[in-house]
């Protein structure tokens, strides 16, 4: 069975481009039926934190890409790590290196002066251990083979070749008993059975090294598929200018889990003209062998518009709860929560209908959504107080008894009423609704101003026409 794994750094915010790496993951894994695995890479201590931890866990949490079992912390192996480290040096296949800080210096200035990539040059591969200095701590390194070369086959680059010569003997254990980067993810993996590393592009180098390493060990190497990295509009790698790259920023600003994860499959994979893709959807199509090899580029437009699509598309009462759940994280949506008792939760899933027709985000939702938690008398907008003159006025106040006189305050009742105010007054409809919904809403956009009445209920209605009445 598959097992995939993601494996962040938790040194800031879960980057949107890891969250692509993330889904890739989890949708692979879901496509095969495997498992996804959730891995800390806590070894740096200077530069981990926890606060880091918990912001990738809540942004995979809220993303929706659930992991198969408790994370791993890659810190907390180190003694495996070391283990594995000293196995490599008595199997013949890593050595320890004792060489000073001036030494590797010389080596360093003398590749600079030859005008070639500084590599360590192998003294202590060959030399006895018995002439070891007294008192230096050693390195370890790995013997890289001095011949041929190490092929990667990757699942999106193809097959990738690197010169052995490049690779050196590199270091997979510090003097002071902690592993590399390199190392500690090879003994993870393999300790994990992991079967497939789904990464960044930025890893394809590293993969030459690994593979060295699980050859010295004996160890069947994973299937590897390097992810082309996300760029911006301008086709340069994304960065803060281009716009927010921690997750929790989208969350900010109203998007739906369900889009971005839809959003951000489409960049890099394709299935035919398929924009818009539920989650079935795209395990159903996902695989990681249709991963296109150019970098994608992130078009913020284009998430916006999905992200209507999937406002849309979704149930009512569903996106009620994915809004509620969002409301603490958006400009003053805390006071809104705190204001939602049990009448306006209703109100406002009756409204939602309306309200998502005019809505890319759930913040424009919840502003267009203003109107229903506004207090009397009204703040009204510069244009709609423009619409609100004299003769808009009088028409408030003749329309007034006419809105009295609906029965049952239904949709249907208020609708016949207005269209017949409307025919017997000779106007148009649309210049008795400017007006209501000028009063009602306070602004010159809203739903249907028949919705809007019937949401708001009669008394509030009633009330919000009269205060604007002449
Ligand atoms: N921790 C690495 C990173 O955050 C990923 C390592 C890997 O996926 O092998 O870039």
């Amino acid at each position: 069975p598959v097992v995939t794994r993601f494996a962040p750094s938790p040194t800031g915010f879960l980057h949107i481009g890891g969250a692509r790496t993330a889904l890739f993951n989890w949708l692979y894994a879901r496509h095969t039926g495997g498992k996804m695995l959730l891995r800390i890479e806590d070894t740096d201590r200077q530069r981990s934190t926890d606060e880091a931890t918990a912001a990738i866990l809540d942004g995979l949490a809220w993303l929706g890409l659930n992991c198969d079992g408790e994370p791993v912390s890659q810190f907390e192996r180190a003694d495996r790590h070391r283990a594995v480290a000293e196995e490599l040096v008595a199997k013949g296949e890593a050595y320890y290196c004792y060489s000073s800080q001036e030494e590797l210096e010389a080596m360093r200035e003398k590749a600079r002066a030859e005008g070639r990539p500084p590599r360590y040059d192998g003294t202590w591969r060959d030399r006895d251990p018995a002439e070891a200095p007294e008192g230096v701590k050693p390195v370890i390194r790995i013997k890289t083979p001095r011949e041929g070369e190490t092929v990667v086959e990757d699942q999106v680059q193809g097959t990738v070749r690197f010169p052995n010569k490049d690779l050196d003997d590199f270091i997979i254990l510090r003097s002071d008993g902690s592993p590399t980067y390199m190392h500690a993810v090879v003994v993870d993996d393999h300790d994990m059975g992991v079967t497939h590393i789904i990464r960044g592009d930025d890893h394809l180098t590293n993969a030459a090294r690994q593979t060295v390493i699980y050859r010295a060990m004996g160890w069947e190497v994973p299937v590897m598929a390097h992810i082309p990295l996300i760029h911006g509009p301008d086709g340069a790698k994304l960065s803060k200018r281009h716009g927010a790259l921690g997750v929790e920023a989208y969350r900010e600003m109203g998007y739906l889990p369900s889009a971005l994860r839809n959003y951000l499959a489409r960049l890099g994979w394709s299935h035919g003209d398929d924009e818009i893709m539920s989650d079935e959807d795209m395990i159903r199509w996902f695989d990681i062998v249709d991963v296109n090899k150019g970098a994608a580029r992130f078009d913020f437009q284009k998430l916006e518009a999905l992200n209507g699509v999937h406002m849309r598309q979704m149930d009512d009462a569903k996106l009620l709860d994915v809004l509620v759940g969002t409301l603490p994280y958006l400009d003053g949506g805390k006071a809104l929560l705190d204001a939602l008792d049990e009448t306006r939760k209703n109100q406002l899933l009756q409204a939602l209908p309306g309200l998502k027709e005019r809505a890319k985000t759930l913040v424009e939702l919840v502003d267009n959504a203003a109107f229903l938690f506004a207090k009397r008398p009204l703040s009204i907008d510069e244009k709609a107080a423009q619409l609100l003159d004299e003769n808009a006025r009088q028409l408030l106040a003749e329309i007034l008894p006419v809105l009295q006189n609906v029965g049952d305050w239904t949709l249907a009742n208020i609708e016949a009423a207005v269209r017949v105010f409307a025919e017997q007054t000779e106007r148009k409809l649309g210049k008795v609704a400017q007006p209501l919904r000028a009063a009602l809403v306070g602004r010159t956009t809203s739903p249907g101003i028949f919705d809007v009445l019937s949401v708001l209920g009669r008394e509030e209605s009633l009330a919000r026409i009269r205060d604007q009445a002449a």
